[in-house]
């Protein structure tokens, strides 16, 4: 990964496209905005959480190709997810973001591995990690809303 255009893949184009997920789900248990002034992104993420399970999720807002196809993958990667899951692979997408973990088992993160190249570029980590530290909040319980400055 060595320029924008190949950050910019088919998967992220599509889920930008056509973002998955994208809506305001029925009987959301919390709900959480994330901003980030730098790029001007900004979701509201609703979470269905019970007996330790995100059992729906759903989110609105507008932003960059980057953070819109972070957060329709990642809606994806925990719907239906345990608690334990969903902390786990946000650590997991955390470390990928900030460059801290370079072995990317791209087999086990599926469509996910197409948010990777964003630890080349650190203007971007902040919108690929927007969506994924909105979830963390909502898995601690935190209600907070999320700015990334
Ligand atoms: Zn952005």
């Amino acid at each position: 990964m060595n320029n924008l255009s190949e950050l910019y893949q088919e998967v992220i184009l599509d889920h930008n496209k056509s973002p998955r997920n994208f809506k305001k789900i029925q009987n959301a248990t919390q709900t959480i905005d994330g901003f980030n002034p730098l790029c001007g992104d900004h979701y509201t993420i609703h979470f269905e959480i019970r007996d330790g399970k995100i059992i729906d999720i759903g989110f609105e807002g507008s932003g960059c190709a980057i953070s819109k196809a972070s957060a329709s993958l990642m809606t994806i990667a925990v719907k239906g997810q345990s608690i334990e899951t969903a902390k786990s692979l946000f650590q997991k997408m955390h470390e990928i973001f900030i460059g801290k973990n370079k072995n990317i088992d791209f087999d086990e993160l599926g469509s996910l591995a197409s948010l990777s190249g964003v630890s080349e570029f650190p203007a971007r980590v902040k919108c690929a990690s927007l969506p994924w530290h909105t979830l963390n909040n909502a898995l601690i319980g935190k209600k907070e809303n999320i700015t990334t400055e």
